[in-house]
């Protein structure tokens, strides 16, 4: 569209533009073409070179990878793949860079394994795919705040220091104020290690929620979107240590309400980007589709990218208890050489990740709303339902992620919540304040937390949450 009225208005008066591209160069053919990216999209701006009118040193360092900036009027391209190209009249170099340096790097112009972009993480956004995935992670982060704002919601900034462990999974980083440089030292060398911040124990949070709660419980509708941790201490493809988590937390909503607030903004976010991002996806889906070529056919994705994203927005969420998929998994016959090996499971078992996968691709078929969980496998602040065996927590599973949403009506009576963190042993002194929201106008709330980096990862098609972020932390990339 853009392409067609710049098209329009140079067709009219070639003349008129004139304009200065600063960017960086990522090919340069015959000494003639310089493909120019300055990161705005994922199509290279053609510049024509009429070689014989430049010094040839100063053409020479027009290599893979330097910053430059020309200036030169836009005129209709008579080669193939854009419909507009510049003629130089003005070339300047910004920035060189060394032609046999950079064949050390990525910016060499061939394909490089995703393993090897994640060792150069500075320098990866320089490549097509992670510009383009680094502008739709961009573009659904303000979405994600567009929806909110036009439901009514308020931003809620949730401490990163907090005593609190709401899931209490105990996958906490400490916090010390410590000097571990200037520590006294045992005898064998060892320290006393405090794990404390101003003579109290705190840690990195791993959840805004329950601030959020307290403030649910005045503002109404808040929400929170921020970054959280967790010491997971494994290297799977959807775990990361910093990830960013969004939250929205309301006064007066029930568990069925939660899911429809969980499911009208995962649709109007992944709309938002098929709206606006349509050239980076575009280009995702024929790398996805390239990747596959690749791949065994039951790694291969079902759909091509575009394909998914109109699925997910055309289709209801289908909703199931805990019990239903139990009932579900226990009837399915094991299939010991496919990918779903282990599907009987007990009531009361929490569900692996093969076993949501399998509801989710191969029972269902489409995106699934889990609800009414065994309390034991649930954290403390969910509300316990009139069987008082289950809570109503959903969680929401996607195709080829799993678990993309975990939320829960919370438990808004003083004393079953009382009684709960006494049962688990919970130190009720660290929790005083959030039990206190429960004694003045207690009401029904709900909420949930959705795992910004697993939505990015399906929007984009790609596979792996290290490639889903600037700079992954994981036990295994913290070099960054
Ligand atoms: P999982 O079962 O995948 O470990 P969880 O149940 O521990 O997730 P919750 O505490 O329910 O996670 O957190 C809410 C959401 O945050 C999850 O549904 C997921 O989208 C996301 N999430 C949780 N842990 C991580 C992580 N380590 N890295 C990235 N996203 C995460
Ligand atoms: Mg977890
Ligand atoms: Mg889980
Ligand atoms: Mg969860």
């Amino acid at each position: 569209q853009q392409h067609k009225k710049v098209l329009e208005v140079i067709q009219s008066d070639p003349s008129l533009i004139e304009l200065t591209v600063k960017g960086w160069v990522r090919s340069f053919r015959s000494n003639r073409f310089i493909a120019l990216n300055d990161g705005s999209t994922i199509h290279n701006l053609q510049c024509v070179v009429d070689f014989e009118n430049f010094d040839e040193a100063l053409l020479k360092r027009v290599t893979v990878g330097a910053a430059i900036a020309v200036t030169g009027h836009l005129v209709e391209s008579q080669g193939q793949g854009q419909n507009v190209e510049i003629q130089v009249s003005k070339l300047e170099i910004l920035g060189d860079a060394d032609t046999e340096e950079v064949k050390l790097t990525i910016l060499s112009p061939k394909r490089h394994s995703l393993e090897k972009l994640r060792e150069q993480a500075h320098l990866r956004v320089r490549t097509n795919t992670f510009g383009a995935i680094m502008r739709v992670r961009s573009k659904l982060s303000f979405a994600v705040h567009e929806y909110f704002h036009k439901n009514g919601f308020y931003n809620v900034h949730t401490p990163i220091i907090t005593g609190s462990d709401a899931e209490g999974a105990g996958e906490m980083f400490r916090v010390t104020t410590m000097d571990l440089k200037n520590v006294p030292k045992n005898d064998d060398g060892s320290i006393n290690f405090k794990e404390d911040f101003f003579g109290k124990e705190t840690n990195l949070t791993v959840s805004g929620q329950l601030e959020a709660e307290t403030y649910a419980m005045g503002l109404g509708q808040v929400y929170t979107f921020g970054p959280t941790f967790r010491a997971e201490n494994s290297n799977t493809s959807r775990h990361l240590a910093e990830f960013w988590m969004i939250e929205p937390e309301v006064a007066f909503n029930d568990l069925a309400a939660n899911m429809d607030l969980a499911e009208d903004f995962i649709k109007y976010v992944i709309n938002y980007l098929v709206e606006n991002c349509q050239d980076d996806l575009a280009f995702l889906e024929q790398r996805q589709q390239q990747e596959d070529k690749s791949k065994p056919e039951a790694e291969r994705s079902p759909m091509p990218l575009m394909e998914k994203l109109q699925f997910i927005l055309e289709n209801n969420f289908k909703r199931v208890s805990y019990t239903e998929a139990i009932d579900i998994l226990k009837d399915s016959k094991p299939n010991k050489k496919k990918k779903f090996k282990y599907l009987i499971e007990e009531w009361g078992a929490d569900l692996q990740s093969e076993h949501e996968r399998f509801l989710v691709e191969k029972h269902f078929k489409c995106p699934v709303i889990l609800f009414d969980y065994p309390a034991k496998i649930k954290a403390f602040y969910m509300r316990l339902n009139d069987d008082k065996k289950t809570v109503r927590a959903m969680d929401i599973l996607f195709p080829g992620i799993g678990e993309i949403v975990g939320g829960s009506q919370r438990e808004e009576r003083y004393d079953v919540l009382k009684q709960k963190i006494d049962e688990l042993g919970i130190d009720e002194k660290e929790l005083w304040w959030y039990l206190e929201t429960r004694k003045f106008g207690t009401a029904v709330h709900s909420g949930f937390g959705l795992g910004f980096e697993r939505l990015v990862l399906f929007v984009t098609g790609m596979t792996n949450i290290r490639d889903v972020i600037p700079f992954p932390r994981t036990p295994l990339n913290a070099e960054f």
